[in-house]
């Protein structure tokens, strides 16, 4: 059984894709701490991997795009099961992980890592996208194991003035790699 908080279909409101439509699989728990941490991972309820499939088949119909996040999705042990599922109903997975354990994946899911306090190298690797959430400052060193080559996401934590500043400073002064993220869908007001 999977343990989740909630499942939801809206939009992707961060990072490359953002825009675009999704049903978010939100999973319960997470293996750090972070201090700025505003997510809400507690358990709401249990489900099979065919529970979720067909959940997700309800609410987003033909949906292509599915998300699979937390707390830290990759922390159970029946996730990777749930994403060859979701992936023989024909979806597109994407994961926003904290990096921190690593899953072998199948190529074409899509991984969003943003790293906290510690990384796996294989993840760092293996990520299609970073995010780097930005609490009063940048925290620059926790990109010591991602290439160059990597785009990175500035994430202002919160959308906060403050942070949406710094941020934009630090994109517009290093913009081979820094791009800057808002959590568009707060904008608007949906989940
Ligand atoms: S890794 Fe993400 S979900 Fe987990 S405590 Fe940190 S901010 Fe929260």
């Amino acid at each position: 059984m999977l343990a989740l908080r909630e499942i939801f279909y809206s939009i992707q409101g961060e990072g490359t894709w953002t825009g675009t439509p999704a049903v978010f699989v939100r999973l319960a728990g997470c293996n750090l701490a972070c201090d700025f941490c505003d997510t809400d991972y507690s358990i709401k309820f249990f489900a099979s991997v065919t529970d979720v499939v067909e959940r997700v088949r309800a609410l987003g119909a033909d949906c292509p795009m599915v998300i699979l996040t937390g707390g830290e999705p990759l922390a159970q042990s029946k996730t990777i099961a749930l994403v060859d599922a979701l992936c023989a109903d024909g979806r597109r997975v994407h994961i926003e992980s904290n990096g921190t354990i690593f899953t072998e994946l199948p190529e074409d899911v899509w991984l969003c890592v943003s790293p906290k306090e510690r990384v796996d190298p294989r993840m760092a690797r293996r990520a299609n996208e970073v995010k780097l959430i930005v609490d009063r400052r940048v925290p620059e060193e926790h990109l010591a194991l991602f290439e160059d080559a990597h785009t990175v996401f500035l994430q202002p934590e919160g959308n906060a003035p403050a942070n949406v500043a710094i941020a934009l400073d630090y994109a517009m002064a290093h913009p081979q790699r820094f791009r800057l993220s808002l959590q568009t869908h707060k904008f608007i007001g949906v989940p």
